[in-house]
């Protein structure tokens, strides 16, 4: 039986991960451990429960204590490490807690693990595989033409990106100086189920059914590519049983689309499932806003190497995927409601006004 620690896995892409491995695995057990920050909803884990190859921990990637207790006692084969602050505009407004979670707790978990594995039989010395997911923001801003591969020099923009890229450094660090088995895999802007209602697409959806406004930052022509969670799901756990340690995959959807693009779907995709009682397009609600502090115009993902070595592409079109996003969500709007829990008001943030 084969033990694997999820950091993060009550988040979105942590939780997606969580139901992909309990579906696709059978000879599992999931240790999810997270601090359950905004962004990490035990409801979101719903279906896991009661499954006896799953188990939550309640805790802080940074507890050093915490985190050395727990590979002792459940002696994992591999981390698979999503935990992280993950908002670009939160990270204007408050870069402190991006630093300690996003640089600080990948630290304590490299450390527990140089000292777990110091004090391991050989065989889990030669399985066991550390993986680091990262975000294609490290690599900066592209202008209208090429594409972000493996060897793109790191230029962060936002607190954010520049937290995530120092872990990925301290990841890659790890490697060379002690050996530690990691795998990196650096990926474009997700979406999908059990996404946090501040992320662009749910955001607008929600504000859309609301009749509220949708703001759009600037012009609306900054380019990500957008991947489907599960495909993103789909493309760790090849990294993670196939890919070599040391090394780091590209993560893409070849779905290039500006935030405006993205609008524009969701609204004419609502015009179909949910007209508005006036029977005007949701497009109306979009309105422009002052754009986001340091706003990376354009992410693009080359993903040949992951293709190449470990035979992944993304299965789901964008065109399928967003249908399905907006299905879950119509579908799910009482997990919005729950999730968000009076805190959050889906205000601006970001804006250093
Ligand atoms: P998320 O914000 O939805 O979830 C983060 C999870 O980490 C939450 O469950 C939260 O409770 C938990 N967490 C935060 N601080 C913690 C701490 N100190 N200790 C333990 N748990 C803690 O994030 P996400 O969108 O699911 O992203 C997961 C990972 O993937 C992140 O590392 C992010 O940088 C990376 N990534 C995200 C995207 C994207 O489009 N969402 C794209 C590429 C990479």
């Amino acid at each position: 039986m084969k033990t694997l620690l999820v950091t993060g896995g009550a988040g979105f892409i942590g939780s997606n991960f969580v139901h992909l491995i309990l579906k696709q695995l059978q000879d599992i057990q999931i240790i999810v451990l997270d601090k359950l920050t905004y962004a990490g909803n035990l409801d979101s884990l719903l279906d896991a429960e009661g499954d006896p190859r799953y188990t939550f921990v309640h805790g802080d990637i940074c507890d050093a204590e915490l985190v050395t207790r727990l590979f002792k006692k459940q002696q994992p084969l591999a981390i698979v490490h999503f935990a992280a602050e993950s908002h670009v505009d939160r990270s204007i407004d408050g870069p402190a807690e991006f630093i300690q979670t996003n640089i600080n707790g990948t630290f304590t978990l490299l450390e527990a693990v140089r000292h777990y594995l110091a004090d391991s039989e050989d065989e889990v010395k030669s399985r066991f595989r550390f993986l680091h997911v990262s975000t294609d923001e490290v690599y900066g801003s592209l202008g209208p033409i090429g594409y972000f591969t493996e060897e793109t020099p790191y230029a962060p923009n936002s607190p954010y990106s520049a937290s995530k890229a120092s872990s990925d450094h301290l990841v890659r660090a790890y490697y060379h100086t002690y050996g530690l088995p990691v795998l990196m895999t650096n990926c474009s802007n997700n979406y999908g189920p059990y996404q946090f209602p501040e992320k662009l697409i749910p955001l607008m959806l929600l504000n859309a059914l609301e009749g509220k406004a949708l703001p759009v930052y600037g012009t609306g022509q900054n380019v990500r590519d957008w991947l489907y969670v599960e495909d993103h799901c789909t493309a760790i756990l090849q990294v993670l049983e196939k890919g070599t340690p040391g090394e780091k995959y590209n993560i893409g959807g070849h779905n290039e689309k500006t935030n405006l693009d993205i609008v524009h779907t969701l609204c004419d995709i609502l015009d179909f499932k949910k007209p508005r009682a006036d029977g005007k397009s949701y497009r109306e609600q979009i309105t422009f806003v002052k754009d986001r502090p340091g706003h990376d115009m354009r992410y693009a993902i080359n993903a040949s190497k992951i293709k190449k070595e470990l035979g992944w592409i993304p299965s789901e079109a964008f065109e399928t995927g967003i249908v399905k996003t907006i299905d879950w969500y119509l579908n799910n709007l009482d997990w919005c409601h729950r999730i968000t829990d009076g805190n959050y008001h889906r205000k601006r943030l970001g804006n250093l006004e």
